[in-house]
């Protein structure tokens, strides 16, 4: 039996001075696990251990083998589908379905950077005669990984994996109020084989361990997922050393929606692109915007959805579950307050449960509309299960809207109309844009990332391998 939740060459400990942080079930408040409270001690022995790891052993592995690797873990973690989907599911208090859902991408980004770690290669490059010239694509060396709470599992996958895919020892720095599966996934990839020191965990808070890492000079590459405020921090830690970084942040993703848009699937996508984890998602489809002729009509449809929500705690597999904490449920209950004192209409809020746990973190779910395009609750990401409802008259003005603001990650665009549809993925200001579909969170093969303030960088699929290397340019004089 291990002890301790840090993970440094492939051994399990506590922080060295014992400490450890609570972390709470979202759907009763109640503790059901420790963390172990590390620091820039265990940050550095940490980077240590990925330093030897990569240079030893994991440089030396060919890309077949890191492959075949992932595989095993692929199919270990499809083995362990139903325990870890629990795990998820208690630690962020994510409806049962849902949890399920991020177990079976995790074994999927597993399954998709399997196959691709033996197929990344440079280039020829035409030159000068006499001269062969190439570029060899070569993994960093170490690189850190600081990743929030909100998809362990997934986050893991995307970041963590695609890292080790690509040839790198990472050292990962979870959030701290959910990684559950993180631990338990790291214990199954030494089971299948990945050698010591390759993969080293770091648990703790983020000024104590998150802070060290970032501005680590043993760091070869950072790949942040969080909120800009944190965001920009680990950047000016980075720069110090000028290393490079990937930048995950935050969104007010719009999902844009024409007066010809057909009905399929367009109320449940819209409402689950909001709903999905409590709210709780970078990507989140969190403000609508509607063609002034279909407003009231998609208005009223999506109210009495919101209302029909039912909310609960996680293992009970509600359409919503708890938000992570008390602190998060504060911040979105002030902007509902702001709301309120401004006079937004609530077009339709979930009903009151009986025989919700009393101390879980609930936020009933709902829709308010019509909100003006300069409200903040239309600017700012409320990271809970709140939508916003905006009417527009013309193409031009909704592609105004929906550039209008600080962040740029996901859009959604609803219409029949092919051109329009291809005119609107153009003018659009963000890093995916979904056409009569939306995909928050999804689609590990499609790559991902923001503008603006949603950061820079992109993961997932090919190109998020890809950000994992670097590339050297060798030219050869050979007459
Ligand atoms: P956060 O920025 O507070 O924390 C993210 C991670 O950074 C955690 O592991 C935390 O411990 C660590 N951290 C905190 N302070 C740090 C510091 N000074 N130095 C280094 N690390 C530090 O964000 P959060 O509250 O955990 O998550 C919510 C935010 O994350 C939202 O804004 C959301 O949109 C964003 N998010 C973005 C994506 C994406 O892919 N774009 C995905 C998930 C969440």
């Amino acid at each position: 039996m291990t002890s301790g939740t840090i993970c440094i060459d492939g051994t399990w400990s506590e922080a060295g001075d014992g400490r450890t942080i609570p972390v709470l079930d979202p759907s009763t408040g109640d503790e059901f696990a420790r963390l172990s409270r590390g620091g820039s001690e265990e940050v550095r022995r940490a980077v240590a251990s990925a330093r030897r790891a990569f240079q030893e052993v994991w440089v030396r592995t060919s890309p077949i083998e890191r492959g075949r690797i992932l595989r095993r873990l692929s199919d270990r973690i499809a083995e362990e589908h139903d325990t870890l989907t629990d795990l998820e599911a208690r630690d962020v208090g994510k409806p049962r379905r849902q949890a399920h859902a991020d177990i079976s991408a995790l074994a999927r980004y597993c399954e998709f950077y399997a196959g691709a770690a033996d197929k990344l290669h440079g280039e020829t490059l035409p030159y000068e005669p006499g001269y062969t010239v190439m570029t060899l694509r070569e993994p960093f060396g170490v690189t850190a990984h600081i990743v929030p709470w909100n998809y362990p599992a997934q986050m893991f996958g995307r970041s963590v994996i695609a890292s080790l895919a690509a040839g790198n020892a990472v050292v990962v720095k979870p959030g701290e109020d959910a990684c559950q599966t993180i631990l338990a996934v790291t214990r199954l990839a030494y089971e299948v084989g990945l050698p010591s020191g390759v993969l080293n965990i770091v648990t703790g808070y983020g000024e104590e361990a998150g802070a060290p890492l970032a501005g680590h000079p043993g760091v070869d590459h950072i790949s942040f997922t969080g909120s800009p405020a944190t965001g920009t921090l680990v950047q000016q830690a980075a720069a110090k050393h000028n290393r490079p970084a990937t930048m995950e942040l935050g969104g007010k993703s719009p999902q844009i929606v024409f007066a010809d848009a057909d009905e399929e699937d367009l109320l449940p996508t819209l409402y689950n692109a909001c709903i999905q984890n409590a709210g709780q998602t970078c990507s989140a489809g969190s403000r609508v915007l509607i063609e002034e002729a279909r407003f009231d009509q998609i208005v009223s449809e999506l109210a009495a959805r919101f209302e029909a929500t039912t909310l609960g705690p996680a293992d009970r597999d509600p359409d919503c579950g708890p938000l992570i904490s008390a602190r998060q449920r504060e911040r979105v209950e002030e902007l509902l307050a702001v709301a309120d004192a401004d006079g937004l209409e609530v077009a339709g809020r979930a009903q009151g449960f009986d025989g919700l746990p009393e101390g879980g973190f609930y936020v009933r779910p709902q829709l308010l509309a019509p909100v003006d395009p300069g409200h903040r609750l239309t600017r700012e990401e409320i990271f809970g299960p709140v939508l916003v409802a905006t009417p527009f008259r013309s193409e031009d003005e909704a592609v105004r809207l929906a550039n209008d603001s600080e962040y740029g990650l996901v859009a959604g665009v609803w219409t029949a109309d092919g051109g329009r549809q291809m005119r609107m993925a153009r003018n659009l200001d963000c890093g995916q844009v979904f056409v009569n579909c939306y995909g928050a969170g999804g689609g590990v093969e499609l790559p991902f990332g923001g503008v603006k303030r949603s950061g820079y960088g992109r993961e997932k699929g090919m190109a998020g391998l890809e950000s994992f290397t670097r590339t050297k340019t060798v030219a050869l004089r050979h007459g």
